[in-house]
């Protein structure tokens, strides 16, 4: 036996127990004749004493030991004169009597503490060190205990996890596809799959009722910080269901899951559920962050043509926030939020701001173009108290000045200590759009995804004016993330051959790319829908982490690459030969 006992869990009651202990030596002091070892594993640390006066050579022998060398230690637990309150073993200690040195280590590139000196590049390079860290540990942790209750929850609820292919085909919607070359198939590609949806969907076809899958999904996408080239999905599916039957079973599931594994409580309720339109609306965005208020309001009724500014006059959307308790943000502060509007990632040509004074009165930047009656009227329209600062921007386009309000409205959020990681928001956000207009391709594309239903009353638009059609859609939204995701699904093979239709299909070209599941259809689907949580957005909010990369044992960096594995690297002459592919040029 390696070891009796595991680092962290020695307690006083063991103590005059002979144990053996085996892990990494955390760190090393010597103070007079003690020499004291902090021996770590993943269940905690353990202090290991040497003294001097009682053996002189295994002293001697632990004076040596390095950083991280991998040890196996025999002793008795000892009652610790100087206790260390802070670790659960901080009562004992061990007095070694025999050490062996399993492995030597050379010294670790960064310190292996809570709080190291590594940074984020060079513990990357060496994950293998950065996962001996208790925090990354404990990320690593949450997220096995997070998919264990998923699974229990879900085959409560009577789901199967099946498995689907890495290896599947290419589709054209959606991010890009990562391909695969086949050598058996020279000169034909597989691709990893975005998501199993076709998959899943099939799965109904085949009468399997009930589905899901913790599994990788590839897309080769620009990467953000909670952006990974391949990222993990609870996938689900479910038959003879609508909506509603899909909202209440993930609801129930989320509410378990923040219960089990984050001790927190959501209450009875039902999750608030927001239309779309009215969340771009009242928010800006399509994932609104509702731990805070502080909600857009529209003025253009009451500044637009009731003063000589030109900039207002001529604008499609004016919107305005209320900050509480900021009008006494100084000149510098002002310009931070003006320079943070007009940057180039936001894009707002300015910023309009108006204090309330404490007698009521209202100060703003565009005071020279309003009477006091036109500004006193902004003050009740914005609701707004005295001590409140009012932010407003407008612009030609209502959707684009909505979204560059939203940035503000979760600036000022963060600013006011508003956006608190240890409170969660929960809403569904539905009736989405089912097409969205892409400039880049000139035609509408699928909003969710070519399988998302029209409204069962919207159908009949399809023909007349597709893009005001909304789609039986849902997310999941918490905090202002975007945590899942899903749709009741197109049954019916005459239906879905119109939406590849509207999408800018030929019927050859829909036949050649998803003919495999209209011709499912074509043999019994049962109403089907589903959704997808993205599990390392969901884990991080868990763990209160700003990157999903912290929960994922092995990230990919933002360009995409694997630091400790260098990759992806250029392969053998030998292995393109195989697959007949031939490198035209490394560079760009
Ligand atoms: N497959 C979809 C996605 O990856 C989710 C779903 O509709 O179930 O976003």
């Amino acid at each position: 036996m390696y070891r009796t006992k595991t680092c962290g869990e020695l307690r006083i009651d063991h103590v005059g127990q002979q144990v053996t202990l085996a892990g990494w030596v955390q760190r090393t002091r010597k103070m007079g004749a003690l020499t004291f070892v902090d021996l770590r594993d993943r269940y905690g640390i353990t202090q290991l004493v040497f003294d001097e006066q009682k053996n002189p050579a295994l002293c001697e022998q632990a004076g040596k030991l390095g950083r991280e060398f991998v040890l196996q230690v025999k002793g008795t637990v000892n009652e610790r004169f100087a206790k260390n309150a802070k670790i659960p073993t901080g009562d004992i200690e061990i007095l070694v009597d025999e050490l062996q040195v399993l492995n030597a280590s050379e010294v670790p590139p960064f310190t292996i503490e809570d709080h190291t000196d590594g940074g984020d590049e060079l513990r990357m390079k060496y994950r293998y060190l950065d996962l001996r860290r208790t925090p990354v540990r404990q990320n690593i942790e949450l997220r096995h205990k997070f998919c264990l209750a998923v699974r229990h929850f879900l085959d409560n609820k009577g789901f199967l996890e099946i498995e689907t292919p890495v290896l599947v085909g290419s589709t054209p919607e959606g991010a890009r596809d990562f391909i695969v070359p086949s050598r058996m198939n020279p000169g034909q590609f597989y691709a990893l799959p975005q998501s199993p949806q076709t998959l899943k969907q099939l799965l109904m076809v085949a009468g399997m009722d009930r589905y899901f899958q913790i599994v990788k999904c590839f897309r080769d996408e620009d990467l953000r910080a909670d952006r990974q080239p391949e990222f993990t999905q609870i996938d689900c599916e479910m038959s003879f269901v609508e909506q509603d039957d899909i909202i209440s079973i993930f609801e129930e599931m989320t509410k378990y899951l923040f219960k089990e594994v984050r001790g927190y409580d959501l209450g009875e309720q039902p999750f608030i559920r927001l239309p779309w339109s009215e969340a771009m609306r009242r928010f800006g965005s399509d994932k609104p962050d509702m731990r805070f208020g502080m909600e857009f309001v529209e003025l253009k009724d009451v500044l637009s043509g009731t003063g000589e500014f030109a900039v207002f006059n001529e604008a499609e959307y004016i919107g305005g926030i209320c900050a509480e308790g900021c009008a006494s943000y100084t000149r510098k502060q002002l310009d931070e939020l003006t320079n943070f509007v007009k940057s180039p990632q936001i894009g707002a040509k300015g910023l309009v701001y108006a204090r309330v004074q404490e007698d009521g009165t209202v100060k703003s930047s565009v005071d020279k173009f309003y009477t006091p009656e036109v500004l006193n009227r902004l003050k009740e329209t914005m609701n707004a108290k005295p001590g409140d600062l009012i932010l407003i921007l407008s612009g030609p386009d209502a959707m684009k000045t909505r979204k560059q309000l939203c940035e503000l409205r979760l600036l000022m959020g963060s600013r006011l200590g508003l956006r608190d990681k240890n409170k969660f928001a929960l809403l569904w956000v539905v009736d989405f759009p089912m097409f969205e207009w892409s400039d880049e391709e000139g035609r509408l594309m699928a909003m969710h995804h070519p399988f998302t239903s029209p409204k069962p009353s919207d159908i009949d638009k399809l023909d007349t004016d597709p893009a005001s059609v909304l789609a039986d859609a849902y997310d999941m939204v918490c905090n202002g993330v975007e945590v899942g995701g899903g749709s009741i699904r197109i049954h019916d093979a005459v239906l879905q051959a119109k939406i590849f239709k509207v999408l800018g299909f030929t019927p050859e070209k829909a036949q050649e790319q998803f003919g495999f599941l209209m011709n499912a259809f074509k043999y019994g689907a049962p109403p089907h829908g589903g959704l997808a949580y993205g599990l390392d957005r969901f884990v991080s909010l868990f763990a209160g982490l700003d990157s999903i990369r912290d929960c994922i044992a092995f990230p990919k960096n933002n360009s995409g690459r694997d630091v400790m594995l260098d990759a992806p690297s250029a392969v053998d002459d030998k292995q393109l030969d195989e697959l007949m592919l031939e490198i035209r040029s490394a560079e760009k």
